[in-house]
């Protein structure tokens, strides 16, 4: 099917000039399906790979993913495509395509021309040479971390910048991310540099860009900054307190098979559609799948530990309801996708925080949770109260690990990485200098003495996959949940009320309409942001925020 396909839609150049904008639009649709269906197939591979796949498995697997990831480089780059997104280009350059297309049309044709440039920008060589290194790389990383001695993961560190540096390069030639060769102009000419000089300004912009499209680092700069100067005394507030709030009947044996009964039916009350998607176990929790009508969900229990599985079973269900919620009628297109990593970790985060961390959820949630452990040797939990359960799961405890922590300490885990990451892409530090950056910025903000690597600056992965940039996304989504939750309280009468009868689906059918069907249109979160709410991305809502909230459950 897919060789008739392309044989029927293979035409030349004079052969496209002739045709509508319509029939060029249909044309480069098809192809681009073609293209999804590919990426499908090697997304259910992949949740596979973490769910089901037995050991030995694991290199046939490897063939099979990059056998795909092959065929579905090999249709983005065929020249016939290439050919009618061109003349489609052409069109816009001297037409208003709104006549022929709606707003989501036109966005299919900006976003697949940008894919297509990400996918043909870079040479085959250095591709791969980014996939042998991510494979060492990750496993001299899991060593470094056992063993807590950074300086064994330190040299491949350094090849993923030499590499990402080189990756960027490449891009600002293809034109890809103008944001990033601008700043680097302006700073070879403000440091008088010559041609062959060395300067990597700007290469973090265009980091960003690959997570969090249309994100300017000037803006990420300012609202981190903003974060700082007034989390860091809340947090010092809170902790002057010297007060903590009881969980002691969270703690306990709790069956893992009532665990899983109480996250699945928790899931499909928010709101997860069983009929088109799965929630399984794996060691790190994700969502991903083929199509959003099969999403694959998966979270992860601990028996003595009840809090985890529950938060990652809400969170990963505000990723599904996102992928579930895509536009049906721009499915396998890229207009129905995700918009960014902020965006979606958005979603997860509102449920997460603004809904399962509520005194309306648990005045709901509470009730089923005793139901479902009755033991004598859970008395603790059956005697608490819903305003107990809300201060239970509040608390405020600065920690090393970025994975636990709360939402008010939280923002100084990223910034912190964001600082760094920065730092050492643009050569402004280099690889050796960063555990002891770390530790004292760890000082500095959360007021706490690292003592080993293995809790400092070797716990996430993701360097070791050369993902740089990546982090800041995880905060700009606590910004976003925020405000679109405060948008959704705004249009949505009576929604705490809803909330407190576990009904879910009002607000899932705002964000169904709101955010999720929206998909790609925007061409970034703050765009999406402003449009729905008349402002754009603001750290100070996110500040009020917090100090509002837990100024009340600390009476600072
Ligand atoms: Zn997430």
């Amino acid at each position: 099917m897919l060789r008739a396909t392309m044989t029927v839609l293979a035409k030349t150049s004079a052969e496209l000039s002739s045709e509508s904008v319509r029939s060029l639009y249909n044309q480069l649709i098809v192809r681009v399906k073609e293209i999804s269906h590919l990426e499908a197939a090697s997304g259910l591979l992949q949740w596979d790979q973490e769910v089901m796949m037995p050991p030995k498995a694991a290199d046939s697997r490897a063939d099979q993913v990059s056998a795909l990831a092959g065929l579905s480089h090999g249709l983005k780059s065929a020249p016939a495509l290439g050919s009618i997104l061109e003349e489609l280009e052409k069109r816009q350059a001297i037409q208003d395509l709104s006549a022929d297309l709606n707003p989501f049309e036109i966005a299919n044709i900006r976003l697949s021309r940008k894919a297509i440039k990400d996918a043909t920008s870079l040479p085959s060589e250095l591709v791969k040479t980014i996939a042998a290194l991510n494979s060492k790389s990750c496993n001299a990383w899991a060593e470094a971390r056992k063993e807590s001695n950074f300086a064994k993961f330190a040299p491949f560190l350094e090849e993923q910048i030499r590499t990402l540096r080189e990756k960027v390069s490449y891009q600002m030639k293809a034109g890809i991310c103008e944001e990033a060769r601008k700043i680097n102009e302006k700073a070879r000419v403000s440091l008088g540099l010559k041609d062959d000089e060395k300067c990597y300004k700007g290469y973090y912009q265009a980091l960003i860009d690959e997570y969090e499209p249309g994100f300017k680092e000037d803006r990420l700069q300012l609202l981190f900054n903003d974060l700082k100067k007034n989390i860091v005394p809340l947090i010092a507030k809170i902790k002057a307190k010297n007060f903590q709030h009881d969980n002691s009947f969270l703690q306990g044996d709790f069956d893992v098979a009532k665990q899983t009964a109480y996250s699945h039916r928790i899931a499909k009350e928010i709101g997860f559609d069983t009929d088109a998607g799965r929630l399984d176990v794996s060691t790190h929790p994700f969502t991903g799948g083929p199509h959003p009508t099969d999403v694959r969900m998966t979270t992860r229990y601990t028996a003595n530990y009840m809090m985890e599985g529950l938060t990652s079973t809400i969170h990963e269900t505000g990723h599904s309801l996102y992928e579930q919620g895509r536009n049906p009628e721009y499915y396998d297109t890229p207009v129905s996708q995700a918009l960014s990593l902020g965006v979606h970790e958005s979603q997860s985060l509102l449920w997460e925080r603004m809904v399962g961390l509520s005194r309306q959820f648990w005045t709901y949630a509470l009730p089923l949770l005793k139901e479902q452990f009755q033991e004598p040797s859970h008395q603790n939990l059956q005697a608490a109260s819903a305003e107990q359960m809300y201060k239970a799961f509040n608390r405020v405890d600065p920690g090393f690990i970025r994975v636990e922590a709360d939402e008010v300490t939280y923002p100084l885990h990223i910034i912190l990485r964001y600082e760094i990451e920065k730092s050492l892409v643009e050569g402004d530090i280099t690889v050796a200098e960063i555990p002891n950056l770390w530790n004292a910025k760890m000082k500095e903000y959360l007021g706490l003495d690292v003592t080993e690597d293995r809790l400092g600056c070797l716990q996430d992965t993701h360097w070791a996959f050369g993902l740089i940039g990546y982090f800041p996304t995880y905060t700009l989504g606590s910004i976003y949940a925020v405000q679109i939750f405060g948008a959704a309280k705004e249009a949505i009468p009576n929604l705490d009320e809803h909330l407190t009868k576990g009904e879910f689906h009002v607000l899932k059918k705002w964000l169904n309409e709101n955010i999720h069907k929206q998909g790609s249109l925007r061409e970034s979160g703050d765009d999406l942001i402003h449009h729905l709410t008349g402002k754009s991305l603001d750290s100070s809502l996110y500040v009020q925020y917090l100090t509002a909230k837990y100024t009340e459950i600390y009476d600072l």
